[in-house]
This record gives structure tokens, sequence and C-alpha cells, in this order.
């Protein structure tokens, strides 16, 4: 994607975010894997993706560790707590957590879309 093409994507973001009221912050992602959202220390990411802070010891998935540090530099905002990743599917009605698909609407996880009739 060239400069001009990633500036409309961004420019069509924003204006679809404002028309919802979202605020919209442009955010550098460099080092927001590699640093503890909590210690801003660096992290190495192991098996399965998981990063244990030397700070603080605990365990973030990457994937969690990187989302967190983007909403803490574009909004100030960190937050705390149980986090918990979920893992989502994609069926012919959309993207679910598993979660959801398998306890509230009774379905089967391993086989999207399939619910007790
Ligand atoms: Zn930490």
């Amino acid at each position: 994607m060239n400069i001009w093409a990633y500036g409309e994507l961004v420019g069509a973001m924003e204006a679809k975010a404002r028309e919802y009221g979202i605020s919209v912050y442009e955010v550098l992602e460099r080092g927001t894997s590699s640093h503890c959202a909590y210690h801003e220390v660096e992290v190495r990411r192991g098996p399965r993706g998981v990063v244990t802070c030397p700070v603080g010891g605990h365990e973030l998935h990457s994937d969690l560790n990187g989302a967190l540090n983007i909403l803490r530099r574009g909004s100030g905002v960190l937050v705390e707590g149980n986090l918990k990743l979920l893992s989502f599917i994609v069926d012919h009605s959309g993207v679910a957590p598993t979660n959801s698909i398998a306890s509230k609407k009774g379905g089967n996880a391993q086989k999207p879309g399939t619910y007790p009739t």
C-alpha cells in the first residue's frame, strides 16, 4: 500500500468513526509488542505468543499486550483487572466469541452455525 492509499484509508476510517461519535487516534505501533503494557520494560515473546514481564512476572498474550499498549498510547487509559483473551470464530452469521456461541446459544464451537433446535 502506498502512502496515498494509506492516507485515504485512514481518512475513510476517521470519517466513518466520526459518524458514530467515535474518537480516532493514530498510534505508532513500534514497540507495542515488545514492551510490557504495564511496566514499559522489554518483554520477549515465548511459545504460543505468550510474553512474560521481567518486572511484574505476569504473562499476557502478545496480541493483548500490543493492544493494551496501543490503547494506552492513544487514549492514556490502561485497562486493569483480569483480562481474558477470547477466541473468535467466523461463520456465515458473522464473527462471534466461541464462548458466547457455546454457552449463550447452546451452539457447537467446533461446528459454527450448528445450534440445537
Ligand atoms: Zn509488566
